[in-house]
C-alpha cells in the first residue's frame, strides 16, 4: 500500500517545570543549576520521617494552566504515589496524581491550513521532578544531584488528536506560548523546563481503531521532536508494509544517528502500584478560589492576536508571529509606547531583528538591547537623521555592543546629510558625470532617476537623504 494511504496519530505528554520560588513539598529553592546537592533538605532527599507539605502556589499555577487550556477544574483532587525504582528518585516513589487530576477535558486551538483545529487536553496533573544523574566520564559510576528533586511539574496529557508532524509542532509551540503568557513556567527547553514524551502510531486512512503506539520519552527540543516523529512514522509504515507488527514499547531517539532505539517494553499503570499518598491531605478547591484565578488570568496569545489585528492593523501572519512569543510581543508593546508606529516596529522586529536572531541562533529573550532602543532607531529614521539603509548597520552594531542608536550614529559619523547645500553639491557632481542618464530621463526612462540617486548614495556612503536627492535631481533635470 502506498505511504500516502497511511496517517499518523500523535499524542504528547508535556512536562513543564513550574516557576514557583520553592519546591513542591518543601521550602528549598527551585533555581536551575547551583552546586550539586545545595538546594536540598531532608524532605527532598527523602530522609526517613520527613513529611511533605504541599506548596499552594503549585496548585494555583496548575489551575491557571488548566483554565488557560479550557479544562474543567476538579473541586476534589488528591496526590498519589507512583512507585518505581531509579537512582535519581530518592523515595523510590514519585508523588504525582493518578485518578483525580486537578484539570481535565480541555483543549488547545491550533491553525492548520488556515483552519482552526482543537487538540484535546485529556488532563493536567501536578507532580514532583526527580534528581539528576551525572555520569562519570571514566565509567566509574554516576553521581546524583538532588537539586532538581522536588521541583514542581505539571504534566499536560493530550488526546491522540494530532495527525502530522506539523500539527504536533504547532500544538507544542502553542502550549509553550500559553504557559509563558500565564507566567507559570519559563519553558526553557535547553534547561529541561519543558520536555515532552511523544507517542506515535500509524493507521490506514479510514480505519477507526488506532494502531499500536511507541513512546519516545523526555524530548527537549523542537528539532529533535519533529525529526523523531518523522523517523518513527516512516519506520512504522515500513514494518507494517513488510508484514510485521508494531510492538508497544518505549524508544530512545538518538540525535546523532537520527534514528530510534528500543529501550524497554512499555510499562502499564499497574506496574507503578499507584496508591493515595497518605502523608498529604486531599486538595479541595472552592468555586470562589477558581473564579478568582480565572478573573485574574492575563491576556492569552489568541486574544492578544485579535487585538493586534483590530488595533494595529497588522496582518494575520504578523500578528501570529509576534504573539507566538510573549517576550517578543511584550517587547513590541513597550516599543510602540514610545515611538507610536506599530507597523514600523513590527517590520523591524519580524524582518531585520528576526534575521539576526536566526543567524546567531538566538531567541527573542536574547535581544541585547531594550524596546526603547528600537523605538529610538525608528524615530531617527522618521526624523531623517539616518536613512533606513544606515539604520540596518546601526541595528547590527546594537547586537554587537548594545548602545543607544544615537550614540552609535555619532561614533561612526553616520548622520544623514540633509543639508541643502551639501546635497546640491553631490547632485551637481553626479549629473555632470552622467549626461547619458539625463538624456534617458528626459526621454521618459524613470529608471535613470533611480540610477542617479543610487550613484549619489554611493558617493555619500549611504548618508544622503534619499527624498531630498530625489526632489533635487528632478528639479535640476527639468
Ligand atoms: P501512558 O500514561 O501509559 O503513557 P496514556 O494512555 O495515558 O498512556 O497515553 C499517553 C499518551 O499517548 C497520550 O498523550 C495519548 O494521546 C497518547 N496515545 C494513546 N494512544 C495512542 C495511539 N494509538 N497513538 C498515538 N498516541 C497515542
Ligand atoms: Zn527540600
Ligand atoms: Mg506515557
Amino acid at each position: 500500500m502506498p505511504r500516502e494511504d497511511y496517517e499518523a496519530v500523535i499524542g504528547l505528554e508535556v512536562h513543564a517545570e513550574l516557576s514557583t520560588k520553592t519546591k513542591i513539598f518543601c521550602s528549598c529553592k527551585t533555581e536551575f543549576g547551583g552546586e550539586p546537592n545545595t538546594h536540598c533538605c531532608p524532605v527532598c532527599m527523602a530522609m526517613p520521617g520527613a513529611l511533605p507539605v504541599l506548596n499552594e502556589k503549585v496548585v494555583e499555577y496548575a489551575v491557571k494552566a488548566g483554565l488557560a487550556t479550557n479544562c474543567e477544574i476538579s473541586r476534589d483532587s488528591k496526590n498519589d504515589r507512583k512507585n518505581y525504582f531509579y537512582p535519581d528518585l530518592p523515595k523510590s516513589y514519585q508523588i504525582s496524581q493518578f485518578d483525580k487530576p486537578l484539570c481535565e477535558h480541555g483543549f488547545v486551538e491550533i491553525e492548520v491550513n488556515d483552519e482552526k483545529k482543537k487538540i484535546g487536553v485529556t488532563r493536567i496533573h501536578i507532580e514532583e521532578d526527580a534528581g539528576k544523574l551525572n555520569h562519570d566520564d571514566y565509567g566509574r559510576g554516576s553521581l546524583v544531584d538532588l537539586n532538581r528533586a522536588g521541583v514542581p511539574l505539571i504534566e499536560i496529557v493530550s488526546e491522540p488528536d494530532m495527525r502530522s508532524v506539523e500539527e504536533a509542532d504547532k500544538y507544542l509551540k502553542k502550549l509553550k506560548s500559553i504557559l509563558q503568557y500565564i507566567e507559570v513556567s519559563d519553558c526553557k527547553m535547553q534547561e529541561g523546563s519543558l520536555r515532552a514524551d511523544v507517542n506515535v502510531s500509524v493507521r490506514k486512512i479510514g480505519q477507526k481503531e488506532y494502531g499500536t503506539r511507541t513512546e519516545m520519552k523526555n524530548m527537549n527540543s523542537f528539532k529533535s521532536i519533529t525529526r523523531a516523529i518523522e523517523y518513527e512514522i516512516e519506520r512504522q509504515i515500513d514494518v507494517i508494509e513488510n508484514g510485521g507488527v508494531i510492538e508497544q514499547e518505549t524508544l530512545r531517539w538518538d540525535e546523532v544517528s537520527g534514528r530510534t532505539f528500543s529501550m524497554r517494553d512499555k510499562e502499564d499503570a499497574h506496574d507503578y502500584r499507584y496508591f493515595p499518598e497518605p502523608d498529604l491531605v486531599a486538595i479541595r478547591l472552592s468555586d470562589e478560589y477558581i473564579k478568582n484565578i480565572k478573573e485574574n488570568l492575563p491576556e492569552l496569545p489568541e486574544s492578544r492576536k485579535e487585538r493586534y489585528l483590530a488595533e494595529y492593523k497588522l496582518t494575520q501572519k504578523e500578528a501570529n508571529t509576534l504573539t507566538s512569543s510573549k517576550y517578543l510581543s511584550d517587547f513590541f508593546e513597550d516599543a510602540i509606547k514610545i515611538c507610536n508606529n506599530p507597523k514600523a516596529v513590527c517590520n523591524w522586529l519580524l524582518s531585520d531583528v528576526a534575521r539576526i536572531l536566526n543567524e546567531k541562533e538566538l531567541e527573542p529573550e536574547d535581544i541585547p538591547f531594550k524596546p526603547n532602543d528600537i523605538a529610538e532607531l525608528i524615530e531617527l529614521i522618521e526624523k531623517g537623521t539616518i536613512s533606513s539603509k544606515i539604520a540596518k548597520d546601526v541595528l547590527e552594531k546594537m547586537f554587537e555592543n548594545p548602545e543607544a542608536p544615537s550614540e552609535i550614529i555619532k561614533k561612526n559619523g553616520w548622520v544623514q546629510i540633509s543639508d541643502e547645500g551639501a546635497i546640491k553639491e553631490v547632485v551637481l557632481k553626479i549629473l555632470e558625470a552622467n549626461p547619458q542618464s539625463i538624456e534617458d530621463y528626459k526621454n521618459g526612462k524613470d529608471k535613470a532617476l533611480g540610477y542617479l540617486v543610487g550613484q549619489a548614495m554611493k558617493e555619500t556612503k549611504g548618508k544622503a537623504n534619499p527624498q531630498m536627492l530625489n526632489t533635487m535631481f528632478k528639479e535640476y533635470m527639468k
